[in-house]
């Protein structure tokens, strides 16, 4: 009877991981349809400066409107795509729709800057760099105003091929965040080789900043790091005022998170920033 047990629980299992790929592969193959169907678009999520309390910029966040499961968040289809290449695709798509959205922020009202998550993926291919100077330069957008999000996992597979065109994009005045700080395969010997202008410390160490004090330490110790390599430190996921002004006194220049904004559409995002400026201006006055 025990084996027999066993048998069950071994075939429910084989089932259950059957079912998996199956749900798996349809997610690829509804992904490499989601593009021409429309399917994605992008949010943006104002970054503040905490010193001035201006809008700084925004980060372009994909989304994927799944015409069955609905909203699919961006951790769920990200790893697909970057396992199948479609992300090259996908990628390209995102930096054409960031540029035209900061192409049209700049004629209508105030150039913002905007940051554009590049995949380790992305940034393997060989004509990246052509790619995205090429495309920058088809909406007229000024290197300065373009910032490259990337991981570290994206310095590990190739070092010297990254740095190499972290250096030519940095060169041509585009600027690189390592984004979730801390969380991957931090080495400084990366850090001193790479074209760095920010690191984003990740929000799960922001969460509870206030809390629990490793987190605290870790934090301090990203903000340190930064002041001593001269880069600007952003703290993502901040949702408390306690958090805001924490970070602000411990000499934290940027941050976004839920406590100013959640992602936002674009006619969102120009109201939200009008309505952050006229408050401040406000309380100045
Ligand atoms: P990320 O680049 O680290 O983006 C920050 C994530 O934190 C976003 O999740 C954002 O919506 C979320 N967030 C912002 N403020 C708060 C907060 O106060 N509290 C909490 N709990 N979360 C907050 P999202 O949009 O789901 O994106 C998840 C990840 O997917 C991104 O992490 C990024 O790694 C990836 N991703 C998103 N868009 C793209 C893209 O266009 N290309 C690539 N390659 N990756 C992308
Ligand atoms: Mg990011
Ligand atoms: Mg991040
Ligand atoms: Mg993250």
């Amino acid at each position: 009877l025990a084996k027999q047990n066993g048998n069950d629980h071994f075939q429910f299992y084989v089932a259950s991981i059957d079912q998996e790929i199956r749900d798996r592969k349809q997610l690829e193959k509804d992904l490499s349809q989601a593009l021409a169907s429309h399917q994605l678009h992008l949010v943006y999520q104002p970054q503040i400066n905490l010193e001035s309390k201006r809008v700084i910029g925004a980060e372009a966040l994909l989304r994927w409107d799944h015409p069955v499961r609905g909203l699919v968040p961006p951790d769920d289809f990200i790893p697909v795509a970057e396992s199948n290449g479609t992300i090259v695709e996908i990628g390209q798509w995102v930096l054409e729709q960031a540029c035209w959205q900061a192409a049209r922020w700049a004629a209508e009202s105030t150039p913002l800057r905007i940051a554009v998550n590049l995949s380790a993926v992305q940034l393997r291919q060989d004509n990246i760099v052509n790619d995205i100077l090429e495309t920058l330069q088809r909406h007229n957008i000024p290197a300065g105003r373009l910032e490259l999000e990337v991981t570290e996992t994206s310095f590990m597979t190739n070092l010297s091929d990254a740095v190499e065109k972290l250096h030519r994009l940095s060169k041509a005045g585009i600027s690189i965040a390592v984004d979730d700080f801390g969380t991957g395969y931090s080495s400084l010997t990366y850090l001193k080789q790479m074209p760095v202008q920010h690191l984003k410390i990740d929000k799960q160490f922001i969460r509870d900043l206030l809390v629990n004090e490793e987190d605290t330490r870790i934090a301090n110790t990203i903000i340190d790091l930064g002041k001593s390599l001269n880069l600007s430190v952003v703290a993502e996921g901040v949702e408390t005022a306690e958090q805001e002004y924490y970070l602000s006194q411990r000499g934290c220049q940027l941050a976004q998170g839920y406590y100013f904004s959640k992602p936002l559409q674009p006619r969102e995002f120009e109201t939200f920033v009008k309505g952050f400026h006229e408050q401040f201006a406000e309380n100045n006055a």
